[in-house]
């Protein structure tokens, strides 16, 4: 018998029967009950309404508010010059790019910053991706398969995660920082073996061992990704980050990945690495090929705020400066902080409600404090991750700090009569 086109509509007689889905079906009744729960164990999330650009201060459900959780270090999320540039490129380029960068979506735009972060990053070359969570999925499924092992931080981001495990390759988890382990884990035979970690913790502000892990991964024929989304434009010469490419070069770190929308302001991410990698990328890595590029507007804004930051080194410094301030006010009220020289300082309070509590508190001081529960950081250690930024006058850290002192009397009054 002849072959129907597949084009032709399909009639009664060759329509397949009983594959619609019985509205009832068992597995999704239970969908308000688990959010009932969540609500009763203090983990359920809401949104806020934001009706200001980034800044200092924004906005928030049309109350006017310091603003303490963005991770807008540098800033620039607001800056007019990067406003501009954006407007500028829309009227030349319009919004959309039509389709996926190997259809016809990769603009000159694209190209253009790429090369500037292969020069910014010092490696052979660079790939724009729309977000950074599509990044790190989208290149370790790249690389990875069954018989390869992937070993990831404990304290990794949701992505890197996510990359590891929807691989397919063999998941190891060490223990935060611990090279040693590391090690131990890496001691096992694999086709190919990757080592995953952020470059500065985003919950914590930490940073990892990079040297340490540079020389384990050396000896265990392992590679090395790391995701320095809270390092680059905060740290390093130029704002180049963790990987400082006078110190380490793609034989160190095989794959470098940074975001946009972090200290740079606009959104997207990038790979960096050597000419190898990144056309394994553009050939392999399903979440670059299978998504529509990002608008060519973001690529030119994101070149406007990547000159910028490299070029107004005192944003770095002022955020120095930022930190130093408030570590030695919140020392001053005997509160407890974490090792970190990163915008990133959290205030951990450990239990959800508690941690509620607080951040209303600070908030009706005017100071913006969201709180960040399980699963986003280990059970137990739920916390105000306080940011930051170059947009923040000493002024704002004080009152921040104030804000503080006040909420610690009044629980520690409370404790008292209790
Ligand atoms: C925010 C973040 C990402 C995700 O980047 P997006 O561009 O926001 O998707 C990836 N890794 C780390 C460490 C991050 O903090």
């Amino acid at each position: 018998m002849r072959q129907r086109p597949a084009c032709f509509k399909e009639n009664a007689a060759t329509s397949a029967e009983g594959t619609r889905y019985d509205r009832s079906m068992p597995g999704f009744t239970d969908l308000q009950e688990r959010l009932d729960s969540l609500r009763a164990h203090n983990m359920y999330r809401r949104r806020r309404n934001v009706g200001s650009r980034q800044g200092r201060a924004i906005r928030v459900d049309g109350r006017e508010l310091l603003n303490f959780c963005s991770n807008d270090y540098l800033g620039l999320a607001g800056d007019e010059r990067v406003a501009e540039a954006l407007k500028e490129s829309v009227g030349r380029w319009g919004v959309g790019t039509g389709a996926s960068h190997l259809v016809c979506g990769h603009t000159e735009a694209h190209e253009e910053l790429e090369a500037t972060l292969a020069e910014f990053t010092g490696r052979p070359r660079a790939l724009v991706y729309s977000s950074g969570y599509a990044a790190n999925v989208g290149v370790i499924n790249a690389l990875l398969s069954v018989g390869d092992l992937v070993c990831e931080d404990r304290l990794n981001h949701a992505s890197l995660l996510d990359g590891g495990w929807i691989s397919r390759a063999r998941f190891a988890w060490y223990g935060h920082l611990d090279c040693d382990d590391l090690d131990r884990q890496l001691a096992t035979d694999a086709n190919r073996k990757l080592v995953v970690s952020d470059g500065t913790f985003s919950m914590d502000g930490d940073r990892c061992r990079l040297d340490d892990l540079i020389a384990v991964a050396r000896r265990r024929d392992a590679w090395v990704m790391i995701d320095d989304a809270h390092g680059m434009g905060v740290h390093g010469s130029g704002g180049v980050g963790l990987v400082d490419p006078a110190r380490y070069t793609v034989d160190d770190v095989q794959v470098l990945v940074g975001t946009f929308g972090k200290a740079f302001g606009t959104s997207g991410a990038f790979v960096a690495g050597s000419e190898a990698l990144i056309e394994t990328l553009i050939q392999r890595s399903r979440n670059y090929i299978y998504t529509t590029a990002m608008p060519p507007a973001i690529a030119v804004a994101t070149l406007a705020s990547l000159a910028i930051a490299k070029a107004e080194s005192w944003r770095r410094d002022r955020l120095v400066s930022l930190v130093e301030r408030f570590r030695a006010g919140a020392a001053d009220l005997e509160f407890v902080l974490p090792e970190s020289a990163s915008p990133i300082q959290p205030l951990i309070v450990g239990d959800p409600q508690a941690t509620l509590d607080m951040s209303r508190a600070l908030e009706e001081r005017g100071c913006l404090c969201t709180t960040i529960r399980p699963p986003s950081v280990p059970e137990g250690t739920s916390r105000l991750r306080i940011t930051l930024t170059a947009a923040h006058t000493d002024a704002d850290v004080d009152q921040l700090i104030d804000a503080l002192e006040e909420v610690r009397k009044a629980s520690d009054d409370e404790t008292r009569t209790a």
